[in-house]
């Protein structure tokens, strides 16, 4: 049994030809079709969801009461603590912290920030901050902490003539059917130095072996699946480009009491993860094209 619509369609991202590649059920038993880009291999939906129904989608509850898929408390300490611990790796990894030292402007935004966990973390280092989310209820709990966060909707959002040295956009561009209006607002609204930092979720060698089961193939909430070469196409469109890019995560979970044949795996499969962008995650550092 099928459910594809048809057997090519356009590629939303480089209008290449997409061939079905995989059927996936979301929560409600829904059928997705997932298709494939020959030209820039990007997965998207087909269709895609409508701009209303993802907006119900992440209102209250997305952050509240879906734990298989969403969070099951994303406001808690817990989670705080994960997100900022995170975020520090990926700050790490992006060599950010040198480039603090050196930078003399430090303004950031954040694109997608829910309840602000990140800005928090900017704001404590002494960054003027900003923040940005459709999900009003997340924002308000950032605000009720004395975050700048904004509850509205990026594209359409008038900032004036601020700009940003830094603008990150963490684990939402996957989410986005305007993915490519939203990276080319992001580089309109970066000073001519500074950094996009973005994370989303790639199909590397891990997501291709477990297919159908890939953690992150969450349909219908993830509407396109990059990897590096859909992301470096997409960059270019914006007049962006790819400076530094590494993944992580081969979905081997950090286990309490693992076997040491168990930690051994998990630790090469990172290692290879990171190195040959094989990893679930992948995360980059984009400038604008003409900068050196
Ligand atoms: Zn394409």
């Amino acid at each position: 049994m099928t459910h594809y619509l048809a057997q090519e369609v356009h590629c939303p991202l480089c209008q290449g030809a997409s061939k079905p590649h995989l059927e996936k059920k979301g929560a409600d038993g829904k059928v997705f079709s997932v298709y494939r880009c020959t030209r820039c291999t990007l997965w998207h939906l087909h269709p895609l969801p409508k701009d209303a129904e993802l907006f119900s989608l992440y209102q209250s509850n997305y952050f509240k009461a879906r734990s298989d898929r969403g969070y099951s408390d994303y406001t808690s300490k817990k989670v705080e603590a994960s997100v900022v611990q995170t975020l520090q790796k990926n700050l790490t990894d992006l060599n950010f912290f040198k480039w603090e030292l050196a930078l003399h402007e430090k303004s950031l935004l954040e694109v997608g920030c829910a309840a602000g966990h990140a800005v928090g973390y900017f704001a404590a280092r002494g960054w003027e901050t900003e923040g940005i989310d459709i999900a009003e209820e997340m924002v308000d709990r950032g605000r009720a902490r004395g975050l700048n966060l904004i509850a509205a909707d990026f594209l359409p959002f008038d900032f004036g003539e601020k700009k940003f040295s830094l603008i990150t956009h963490w684990a939402t561009l996957e989410h986005l059917p305007n993915a490519r209006l939203f990276l080319a607002k992001m580089a309109e609204l970066l000073l001519p130095e500074g950094r996009i930092y973005l994370s989303t979720c790639n199909t590397g060698l891990f997501a291709k072996i477990r297919g159908v089961d890939w953690r992150y193939l969450n349909v219908p909430e993830h509407v396109y699946y990059f990897n590096k070469k859909s992301l470096t196409r997409l960059a270019k469109s914006s007049g962006l480009s790819i400076v530094r890019s590494f993944s992580y995560g081969s979905g081997f979970t950090t286990r309490e009491n693992a076997s040491w044949g168990y930690k051994l795996i998990k630790r090469i499969a990172d290692t290879l993860a990171r190195y040959f962008l094989w990893g679930d995650m992948v995360v980059v550092e984009l400038r604008k094209a003409y900068y050196p």
